[in-house]
Order: structure tokens, then C-alpha cells, then sequence
């Protein structure tokens, strides 16, 4: 798996167990060391080596772990889970032969699951998996302390990190399961083991290697093959991928959006500058509802979230306040106010066809202002690539986008769309530096959209216009 859910952050996690303990979950041989031992934690970074912790090297692209085995055990870890017999063993450590380092630390992480008996959401789906499991977070800890998924670490390396975290004091979990092939949910549900799945939609992201709509849907589905069966799904109403699955869950679903047989009905829905108005119809909340962050997606990660908290029986009063004390991570659209009447929204993190439609159509509310979207390439489409680039452009033009900057070498397609719709001023070009100079000259009184796949690094153009205006 790669992409943004791919480690690049978080070294560690605090797990708590025995050397025996490790062995018997993680399949392995002590090769040397005291049985009898402990640790109190797991890193997988030999420079950030936590006292008395397991390092477990796992393989990557330009180093393999194993070669800093002794580094991070010299450096206080208190033993290994290794693949590779190491050439001289240091008294006192304990090594922990397995044939894969990587799936040893799945089975681990399985097995430090499995010590807690507690509510735990999967969240997948094309497109907002990152903002839904913040927005569940945000409102099942109006009343349990909730471990959730640090940002984005939601692939096989991520969401093993993420269950060495569960301690006994938490009294919920919200854990984002990513996947780019067929097979990955499956794995990750397995050691998550949740109650409840949450899907948020079935798109086109990742489709390069899924090949269709249908085929992401049933990878998808491959959550409910380790769902406690007492547990519950939840469900947007309004993608029909997704409700071509009614009737043939395992577990109950609640179904959440638009639709006028959703179980959380979202009506008449308004986009303000920095919030989305709604009225919700549940039998948890009803009535009008501020969603504090921008984009009409919004109440769909909202809605879950209402969903979530009547599953677990929160109040009226809590599930308000959870959603009301939500704030988005740092490169998902970001609203910046700028010197003359510039406002910057910035959605540098990721791009896929719904949620640049979804930015453009924030863009498009913007109050006032020259509306100018700054727009970069979105990957890992194949086929789709051209074509979609191409209705993004399209799509600009219906919105009423009065320019456009397209950057990158898929976005001339963009800029292609956008000529054929009418928007009235567009560039192309074919690298980030040779846009600089119409960045260096934004007008005042305007709104501005940068959004991109993450490979793209629009945060720089962020950074730019920031540090001008
Ligand atoms: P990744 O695959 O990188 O983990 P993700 O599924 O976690 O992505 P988010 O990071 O939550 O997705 O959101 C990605 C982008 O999509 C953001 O720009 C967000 O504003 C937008 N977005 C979130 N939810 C939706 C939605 N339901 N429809 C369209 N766009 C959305
Ligand atoms: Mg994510």
C-alpha cells in the first residue's frame, strides 16, 4: 500500500506486555533473552527509541530496519522482532525470530485488540475516512475518552500503531482503515475486529488499481467479514453502491445523508463561509444543526457521527456539543484570511474527482470576491485521469469560477474543461515554478482555492502566498 496513509510521522505506541506474551501473539522464536521479560511499548524508528520498548524493523523502500537493530537496542530498546538472525546478539536483549517482521507486528496488534472489550469504529471509503473519523472523535468524546487514528496512519504499518495505543482507560475507538487493493480491508479489519463499520462513500480514488466502482465496493466490503455480529454498519444513503447493499448486510445499518429514507436525514442544507447549516432528522437529534467546517460533504461526516453516538446512546446535549467542537486537520480546507481582502482556502492534502468537486463548490459559495481556483493534478486515476481532469475543468465553469490556474501535467485537461464551460480567464502550466508569478500577483478582494493530489506538495504554493499577502 502507499499514498498518503503510508507512515511518515508517528514512530511509536505504547504498548504493554510480556516477552511470552509477544511470542505467543506474534508466532515467533526466542532466539535469545529472558521469557520473563517485558516492554512498555513499540518503535519502529532506531532514533527514537523509548526506554524498555520493542523495536521492530520492518522493511522500506531505501533502508531495512534490520540494519539498525542494533542501534535501536543499543540505544535502550529492550528487544527485537527480527526476520534476520542478527550477526552478534547483546546480552541482556531479547531477539524474537518471525519470517515477516511486518505481519508479526499485525498479529501483535491483533492480539493487543483483542485485551480490550470496548466499542470500536472502521472507517473507510473513497473519500472523507480522515474527516468522518475526526467528526466521530470529536463527538463520541463528548462522553468516552476515545482513541482514534493519529492523522492519516491508516494502512498496515498505521493501523497496527494505532491499536498498540488502546489502553484500559479508553472507552472508545475510532480506527480509519485505508486501502489501495483488494484483500487490504480484509487484513486490517481482522485485526481491528470492529463493532461498527463505517463507509463513507464508494468513488473513484484509488481506482487505478481496483478497476471499477464495483470492485472498490466489494473491497470495501470486506470489513463486514470481521464485524461483531451484534454490531451495526453505517451507511450513506445517498451513494447507490452502497445501498445496493441493503438487505444483504450481516449487521444491522443506519443509513445517514439526503435521502428521504435515511435513518439521520440532512435537509435543508445552506454553505456559509466557514460552516455548513442544516436541519438533521433522527431519532437521536432533530432540528437545525452549524456544522463548523465549510463544504455541503460535511453532512455526511456529521450525520455518521450522529449515527455513531446514538449507537452508544449519547444524549441530545452531547451529540451537539461533539459536533459543535469539531476542527479539521491541518491541510484539509483551510480557511485563511489574507491582507486585502484575500481569502485562501487551502485542501492541499489529497485530490480525487468527489472531493475537488466538493472544494469547487466551496470555492463557488465564497461571498465576495474574484473567485480563482488553483488547481493541480489528481493521482493514481489511471485510465479515468484525462476524462476526469477534463469534468473538473467542466465543472468550474458551471460553478461560476471566474479563473482558473491549472499546474501540472494532467491539469492541462483541467484548463481544457474549463475553456470548453466558458470560465473566463485560464492558465496551464506545467510545473509549480512557472505558475509563481500569477500567485505573486493575486488580486485583492478575491477567494482562492489550492487543491491537489498530496504528490503535488501545493502546500508550498500555500506557504508562498502566505508569506506575500
Ligand atoms: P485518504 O485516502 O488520503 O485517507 P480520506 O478518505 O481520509 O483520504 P479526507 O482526508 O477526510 O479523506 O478528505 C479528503 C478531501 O475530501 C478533503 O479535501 C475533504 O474536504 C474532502 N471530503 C471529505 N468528505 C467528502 C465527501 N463526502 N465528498 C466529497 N469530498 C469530501
Ligand atoms: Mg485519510
Amino acid at each position: 500500500m502507499n499514498g498518503p496513509g503510508t507512515l511518515t510521522k508517528k514512530e511509536g505506541a505504547s504498548l504493554e506486555a510480556k516477552v511470552t506474551e509477544i511470542l505467543s501473539a506474534s508466532g515467533g522464536k526466542l532466539l535469545a533473552g529472558d521469557p520473563e521479560g517485558s516492554v512498555s511499548g513499540v518503535c519502529l524508528d532506531s532514533r527514537k527509541v523509548p526506554p524498555g520498548s520493542l523495536f521492530i524493523p520492518l522493511p522500506g523502500d531505501r533502508f531495512d530496519g534490520h540494519d539498525f537493530l542494533d542501534a535501536a537496542l543499543r540505544s535502550g530498546a529492550a528487544g527485537a522482532l527480527a526476520s534476520r538472525t542478527p550477526e552478534s546478539l547483546i546480552p541482556g536483549k531479547f531477539y524474537i525470530l518471525v519470517p515477516d517482521t511486518r505481519a508479526a507486528m499485525g498479529r501483535l496488534a491483533a492480539w493487543h485488540r483483542s485485551r480490550f472489550d470496548l466499542p470500536v469504529f472502521a472507517v473507510t471509503g473513497s473519500v472523507g475516512k480522515t474527516t468522518t473519523k475526526d467528526m466521530l472523535f470529536s463527538v463520541l468524546s463528548s462522553r468516552f475518552r476515545v482513541h482514534r487514528t493519529e492523522g492519516n496512519f491508516n494502512n498496515d504499518v498505521g493501523v497496527p500503531l494505532t491499536l498498540f495505543g488502546l489502553e484500559s482507560f479508553h472507552g472508545a475507538a475510532v480506527v480509519e482503515m485505508g486501502m489501495n487493493h483488494p484483500g487490504e480491508i480484509r487484513a486490517l479489519s481482522a485485526m481491528v475486529r470492529p463493532g461498527y463499520a463505517v463507509i463513507t462513500n464508494i468513488g473513484d480514488a484509488h481506482i487505478e488499481y481496483l478497476g471499477s466502482r464495483e470492485n472498490t465496493l466489494r473491497a470495501k466490503c470486506e470489513v463486514f467479514e470481521n464485524i461483531d455480529p451484534r454490531g451495526a454498519a453505517v451507511l450513506n444513503a445517498d451513494d447507490p453502491l452502497l445501498r445496493s447493499l441493503r438487505g444483504k448486510l450481516p449487521v444491522p445499518a443506519l443509513w445517514c445523508g439526503t435521502a428521504e429514507d435515511a435513518d439521520v436525514r440532512m435537509l435543508d442544507i445552506s454553505s456559509g463561509a466557514d460552516c455548513v447549516r442544516c436541519r438533521v432528522e433522527s431519532p437521536w437529534i432533530r432540528g437545525p444543526l452549524e456544522i463548523p467546517a465549510p463544504g455541503r460533504h460535511m453532512i455526511y461526516p456529521a450525520a455518521m457521527a450522529v449515527a455513531a453516538a446514538g449507537l452508544l446512546g449519547l444524549t441530545p446535549l452531547e451529540i451537539r456539543a461533539g459536533i459543535e467542537a469539531f476542527r479539521s486537520g491541518s491541510l484539509r480546507m483551510n480557511l485563511m484570511e489574507l491582507s486585502g481582502d484575500r481569502t485562501l482556502l487551502v485542501d492541499c492534502y489529497n485530490a480525487n474527482p468527489q472531493s475537488m468537486l466538493a472544494a469547487v463548490e466551496i470555492l463557488a459559495s465564497a461571498p465576495r470576491g474574484e473567485k480563482i481556483a488553483v488547481l493541480g493534478d489528481m493521482g493514481e486515476l489511471g485510465e479515468l485521469g484525462p476524462k476526469a481532469h477534463y469534468e473538473t475543468g467542466l465543472a468550474l465553469g458551471h460553478f461560476g469560477i471566474g479563473r482558473l490556474i491549472a499546474v501540472g501535467p494532467l491539469s492541462r485537461r483541467i484548463r481544457d474543461g474549463a475553456d470548453d464551460s466558458g470560465v473566463p480567464r485560464t492558465a496551464w502550466y506545467e510545473t509549480k515554478k512557472e505558475a509563481l508569478e500569477d500567485l505573486a500577483t493575486l488580486p485583492g478582494d478575491s477567494a482562492v482555492l489550492l487543491k491537489a493530489s498530496h504528490a503535488m506538495h501545493f502546500e508550498e504554493f500555500a506557504d508562498f502566498i502566505v508569506s506575500r499577502f
